[in-house]
Order: structure tokens, then C-alpha cells, then sequence
């Protein structure tokens, strides 16, 4: 039974939330809790209380959470913070050392005790004012199901990230998150199902699934074709106008699922699915179930099925031994492929996972020159393609409504925070609401669109 909070209408709780969408539920779940707790709820570094939800799957999250923990702690310093307190996966991944790195941290809170902010934060604020000894909570998640049904959405309310699954079962070498977040565990349908009544019910109307690995959906709970049982259920529910898949496996994108894709009227026509790399012996080395011929055959399929699917992948330059050709082998595919969005990244050697310890590991110099080939090459692409939308009519979600007469929304093919926006020239109708528009320019990789009455 959960410890009843008194009310703390006094004290302010500062909330930055870093990292992937996986991480912005589990802010808004803390948000919820911190919210109904009483106390005072703010997005300002300086707060009685200030909370860093971390992320610290690879070198440049963590220093970026590095970097606003220790603005937290200069502002502690001046005493415009009492009390600050790290969540997350950094701390879940570091454990003590966090505290070693940064002892000006009151309390460190894993993955685990997500749901017990608000008894952690009273807990904190009453330990002794010189206690020189911070807390830690970090008990495993490996084996929880969140329930995320109680959140306070951070994003525009008529949309929202829904988690159908924790942890990750594939064993790729490079990665942390298994070791972080545990096995792969799919929430329970009905539990899924009823957070997206209730979601819907608050006014969201795009719904965008996450999860480590969405296209294992109901693996583990015995369910064939779960993901597809799942979105057609996700489909009833009437309020919901979009549904978007994030973080499709490759080789699990089984003809099932793309039938489901391209004939269910509210799923999008949007394929997120990181590939990684494409040359074989890099694949392999990496542990990714997928090879060059399938990934190929898969994108075919794909777009012969649905000539209107949107494309969007990640990959992993500089990985140990990649040599120049196969960087060649990658920059030549995703020139070929012309994929809609791509995000592209430096490998990290990081800690505790197979590959750091291959040898030949890529100088960063290699690494950086790598990305800047591939990222110049996207770009051209995506600018042609963003060029190509001119004339189109398209229909636009608004999200956001400017008071100097401009809005901005996005079209199926462009997901939250990750993708290209829609510009809305002349007029700026309400957020939540769909317009029909046409794109009469662009601005590098955003549309600039009109209202069609
Ligand atoms: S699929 Fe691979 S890269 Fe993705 S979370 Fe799982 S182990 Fe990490």
C-alpha cells in the first residue's frame, strides 16, 4: 500500500528530464506523483527540490546529464537549491560512483523506485541538514512492469509516447540497455489498452508506441502476432485519430505486421526501424539478427506495399574494425535507399559491453570524418525529398500556435521531436486540431505549408 504524502504546497520541485521517450514516461509518471503529492511542480533549475531524470546509455548522455547536474550544484552552492536529487538510468548504471563523481547529490533513485518519488523527495528533505552520507535508492527494475497509467504529460496534450514494453532480449554488443533496464517483460494488454482509453480520454489523439524493442511485443507473453493484436485493439478505440510504430527490429518486421501497417486507416505509414549497419561482418559483430540481403528485401517489400511509407533509421559509424570500405558499403546503401530521416551516431565504447573490448577500436578522429560524410549525404537527401512534398496536399496535426500568426504541426510522415516539422504560413489554428494544407515551400529540412479551407 502506497505511504500517504502530506501536502507540501510550500516546497518547489524543479524537473529536468533528459534522454529518450522511454525516459520522458517515466518523467511523467514521477510529474504525476510529485503533482498529486502537493508539492509545487516547475521546469526552472531552481526549486527547493530539483530532480534530474537522467539518461546514461552512451558518453554524450551521460555528460550532458553531467553538465546540468552541475549546474544544480553551483545554484546548491549559492543556496538557491536545497536538496538535489538524480533518477534514471545514469544512477541505475553507475550506482555509488555517481555519488563519488558528484557528493554534492542528496540522493540517487533507480529505475525501480520511480514510483516512490514523492515518499524519496519528503524523505530527503527531512534527513539531517549537515548529513554528509546521500541516499541511494537503486533497486533493480530488471523484473518490473511499470504502470504508467497515472502521468502528467510534459508534450502538447493531444499526444503522448505509450511504453508497451521494458527491458531489451536482443544481445547486440555495443549497447548498455539490457544491463540497465533488464530482460524484455511486455506490459500486459489490457493494462496497455486501458492507459490508452485513459489517455485518449484526456485528449490525445496521436499516440506514438515505444519500447526498446517494439516488434517483440507478446513474445514473451506467448502471443503470435501480439503487435499486430495490439494495434488493431489500439484501432477501437475512437478517440485516437493516429497511431505510430517507434523502434521496429528489423528482421522482426514480418509480413503480418506490414499488412497491419498498410491496411489499418489509423496506423501510420511510418517505419522506424534502426538497421545499425548494413555491411555483413559488421552486423555480425555487432550481434544484430539482420543481414544486408534482408535488410534490402525488407525496404523492397516495404515500399512495394505501401509506395507512400515514410522511412526513418539510425546508424553507428566507426565501429571497431570498420574499415573504409565497409563505411563505403554503408554511405553507398544510404544513398541508394534514400531513407526519409536518419539518425546518425559515433560508436562509444562503452563499459561493461562486448565490443568495448574488440580490438582495433576506431580513432575518433575516423569516427567524426565518418559521420560527416554520412550526415551531408542524408541531408541532400532530405532536403530533395522535403523539396519533392512542394504541391502536395497534405493533412497537418497543429501542434503549436504562435501568437506572431504562425503555427506548427506535422504530417504522418514526421514524428515528434525526432523528425522535420510542418510550418503553417498566414494562419494558426488551434493545437490538437487537423487541417488540411498544401506545401508551397520549404526551409532546409521543414515544410512550409498553407491552410486549405
Ligand atoms: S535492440 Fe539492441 S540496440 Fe536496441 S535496446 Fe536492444 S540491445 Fe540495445
Amino acid at each position: 500500500m502506497r505511504k500517504k504524502i502530506k501536502p507540501n504546497t510550500a516546497v518547489s520541485v524543479g524537473f529536468v528530464s533528459l534522454g529518450c521517450p522511454k525516459n520522458t514516461v517515466d518523467s511523467e509518471s514521477m510529474l504525476a506523483r510529485i503533482g498529486q503529492a502537493g508539492y509545487i511542480l516547475s521546469s526552472d533549475i531552481e526549486a527547493d527540490v530539483v530532480i534530474v531524470n537522467t539518461c546514461g546509455f552512451i558518453a554524450p548522455a551521460k555528460e550532458e546529464a553531467l553538465d546540468v547536474i552541475s549546474q544544480a550544484v553551483d545554484k546548491k552552492k549559492k543556496g538557491r537549491i536545497r536538496k538535489i536529487i538524480v533518477t534514471g538510468c545514469l544512477p541505475q548504471r553507475l550506482g555509488d560512483t555517481l555519488l563519488e563523481e558528484v557528493p554534492e547529490i542528496d540522493a540517487v533513485v533507480g529505475l525501480g523506485q520511480r514510483d516512490t518519488i514523492a515518499e524519496i523527495i519528503e524523505n530527503v528533505l527531512n534527513s539531517q541538514k549537515n548529513q554528509s552520507k546521500p541516499r541511494s535508492f537503486l533497486q533493480s527494475s530488471a523484473e518490473m512492469i511499470h504502470d504508467d497509467r497515472n502521468r502528467l504529460l510534459i508534450n502538447p496534450s493531444h499526444w503522448a509516447y505509450l511504453r508497451i514494453s521494458e527491458g531489451c532480449g536482443r544481445k547486440c554488443s555495443f549497447c548498455t540497455i539490457p544491463a540497465i533496464r533488464g530482460k524484455f517483460r511486455s506490459k500486459p494488454m489490457e493494462m496497455i489498452l486501458s492507459e490508452a482509453r485513459q489517455l485518449a480520454e484526456a485528449g490525445v489523439i496521436e499516440l506514438n508506441l515505444v519500447a526498446q524493442d517494439t516488434s517483440s511485443y507478446g513474445r514473451d507473453l506467448g502471443l503470435k502476432d501480439g503487435l499486430v493484436t495490439l494495434i488493431s485493439e489500439l484501432e477501437k478505440i475512437e478517440k485516437l485519430e493516429w497511431i505510430r510504430l517507434m523502434y521496429l527490429y528489423p528482421s522482426a518486421i514480418d509480413l503480418p505486421l506490414i499488412e497491419a501497417v498498410a491496411a489499418r486507416p489509423k496506423v501510420l505509414r511510418y517505419i522506424d526501424m534502426p538497421i545499425q549497419h548494413i555491411n555483413n561482418s559488421i552486423l555480425k559483430a555487432m550481434h544484430r539478427a539482420d543481414t544486408k540481403e534482408h535488410t534490402i528485401n525488407l525496404i523492397d517489400t516495404l515500399r512495394k506495399r505501401m509506395p507512400d511509407v515514410i522511412l526513418r533509421t539510425t546508424v553507428i559509424v566507426g565501429f571497431p574494425g570498420e574499415t573504409d570500405e565497409q563505411f563505403g558499403e554503408l554511405a553507398e546503401f544510404i544513398q541508394w535507399e534514400r531513407f526519409d530521416a536518419l539518425g546518425g551516431f559515433s560508436y562509444f565504447a562503452e563499459s561493461g559491453t562486448p565490443a568495448a573490448t574488440l580490438p582495433n577500436q576506431t580513432p575518433d578522429s575516423i569516427k567524426q570524418r565518418r559521420l560527416d560524410i554520412l550526415m551531408t549525404t542524408q541531408q541532400k537527401i532530405a532536403f530533395e525529398k522535403a523539396k519533392e512534398m512542394i504541391g502536395k496536399e497534405i493533412k497537418v496535426l497543429v501542434d503549436t500556435a504562435g501568437a506572431d500568426g504562425f503555427a506548427c504541426g506535422r504530417y504522418y510522415g514526421q514524428a515528434p521531436h525526432i523528425d522535420s516539422v510542418c510550418i503553417i504560413k498566414n494562419t494558426a489554428p488551434p493545437p490538437g486540431q487537423f487541417i488540411r494544407a498544401r506545401v508551397i515551400d520549404t526551409q532546409d529540412y521543414d515544410l512550409i505549408v498553407e491552410q486549405i479551407q
